[in-house]
């Protein structure tokens, strides 16, 4: 299929995010120059890597534009640590430029597989969002086409500016960001773990500023039971000085290669049942306890999960919810252990649980960090789970939490618009530079953010 002006449309039976549900048709067009974005004839949304877990980057009503083929570098002042670069361009891919040079940058998501609009987007945050804030507080500039073809240049002056962070593809396509880059001195992570034998220890050490670093993330052992239950591991660290490394000064700052190995097939669903991740956890927890400090690549600390590429398909053909909230630090001690309990009752957690502080939002109306604490789980998608997650969107509703968008697929318009409050501000916003509807996704019609 083409578009009348000639662009080739490939349409695809069913497009999903990471976590493989849902799943919906679409029409992919794969832009490979500014000017083969021209606003497609029927509504649209912009998709990075692909790496939002439910429906953010789908649009079975339109079309879906595939921006990975836009991943040039357009400037880099390595003097200064600004980068601008189209918003294609994989973290992973920056990084290989960046890091041999001095620079990181300054907030990353647990994957390198995400593009930099997909970072802006979703406003990302990383392990070092208590002291960094989220991925658009470091973004000096963004150059975004509005759906009318309009391209305009917004600083953090701008109110779209903040409503595209965070919004989620709402408002336009982000052609390019430039970012403010942090120094780093090596490519090395000094890391120190502190392990806490139940969740309340664990809340405990995380909230431990003598303990804290320039990172923090708690491993959750969600399948522990009794006084076990929440047993864990606070996984502190920061970017380790030259004086730190017991190594040649001149392997400071090397990219390592890590080899990545691919899952090698989609595992029956079902398979990784309570029982094999109990063991699972019961020996990840028995190895990490006991590490104290140590000194570990950049991806090795980042990225764990990118060394096993589609490792989304261990979860089987029925894929798996990603389910993130956040909850205000006063009610959300509470929250997260009627989570861990419930989820825990359920038998429905698996291997991937961590929770970390946050600290305040960057004001995108859309932005998904507030001051708490954040939790971040999978949860194998079996029937059943559309309802558990409901009573937990009620908990974290009730706390004064949210969830997170870049990993929703089941929230309803209600509580959505009961977590967000600044919804309103962000549609005022929208229908100004989108009167007619025009940018549009799966989650977008879910969530009544668009009518
Ligand atoms: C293993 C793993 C770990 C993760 N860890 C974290 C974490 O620690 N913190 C965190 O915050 N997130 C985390 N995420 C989520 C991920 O960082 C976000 O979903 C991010 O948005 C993915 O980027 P992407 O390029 O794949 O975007 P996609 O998934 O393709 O799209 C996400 C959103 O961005 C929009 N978008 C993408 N590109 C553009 C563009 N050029 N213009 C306009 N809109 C655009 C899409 O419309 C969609 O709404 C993780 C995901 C995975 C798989």
């Amino acid at each position: 299929m083409r578009l009348p002006d000639g662009r080739p449309v490939k349409e695809a039976e069913h497009l999903s995010g990471w976590g493989g549900v849902p799943s919906s048709p679409a029409k992919l067009i794969r832009p490979e120059k500014v000017r083969d974005l021209l606003p497609p004839p029927e509504p649209f949304i912009a998709r990075g890597l692909g790496r939002s877990y439910g429906d953010a980057a789908l649009n079975q009503e339109g079309f879906v534009l595939l921006m990975e083929r836009m991943d040039r570098f357009i400037a880099f002042d390595a003097e200064k640590g600004i980068i601008q670069a189209e918003s294609g361009l994989a973290l992973d891919d920056l990084l290989r430029v960046i890091v041999p040079r001095g620079w990181f940058v300054p907030v990353t998501p647990g994957t390198a597989f995400c593009s930099l609009g997909g970072c802006f987007a979703s406003d990302v945050h990383g392990k070092n969002h208590h002291h960094e804030g989220s991925f658009a507080s470091h973004v000096l500039a963004i150059s975004l086409q509005l759906p009318n073809g309009e391209v305009q240049v917004l600083t953090q002056e701008d109110p779209l500016f903040w409503a595209t962070a965070g919004g989620m593809g709402l408002t336009g396509v982000i052609l390019d960001v430039t970012l403010m880059l942090k120094r780093i001195e090596t490519s090395f992570v000094k890391v120190r773990h502190h392990p806490a034998q139940g969740l309340q220890e664990l809340i405990h050490l995380v909230d431990d500023e003598s303990r804290d670093d320039a990172y923090s993330v708690a491993w959750i052992d969600l399948l522990s039971q009794g006084e076990k239950m929440g047993r864990g591991v606070l996984m502190t660290g920061h970017h380790a000085s030259t004086a730190e490394l017991p190594l040649r000064k001149e392997a400071a700052l090397v990219n390592p290669t890590v080899k990545a190995r691919k899952f090698p097939f989609v595992m029956p669903s079902g398979l990784l049942n309570p029982t094999l991740l109990r063991w699972f956890n019961a020996a990840y927890y028995t190895r990490q306890r006991n590490r104290g400090e140590f000194i570990t690549d950049f991806r090795t600390y980042f990225y764990p999960l990118d060394a096993i590429r589609e490792w989304n398909k261990a979860y089987g053909k029925r894929g798996f919810v990603q389910y993130q909230f956040v909850v205000p630090s006063e009610s959300g001690r509470e929250a997260i252990g009627q989570i861990v309990r419930q989820i825990n009752d359920a038998g429905s957690a698996s291997f991937l649980a961590v929770l970390k502080r946050m600290g305040a939002g960057s004001g995108g109306p859309l932005s998904f960090p507030i001051p708490g604490y954040t939790l971040a789980l999978d949860i194998p998608f079996r029937d059943g789970t559309p309802e558990l997650l409901g009573e937990l969107d009620a908990i974290v509703a009730d706390a004064g939490g949210r969830v997170y968008l870049a990993k929703d697929s089941f929230l309803t318009a209600e509580r959505f618009r009961q977590m967000y409050p600044q919804l309103a501000t962000f549609q005022t916003l929208k229908s100004q530079v989108d009167p007619d509807g025009k940018m549009t996704s799966d989650l977008a019609r879910r969530l009544e953010i668009v009518s």
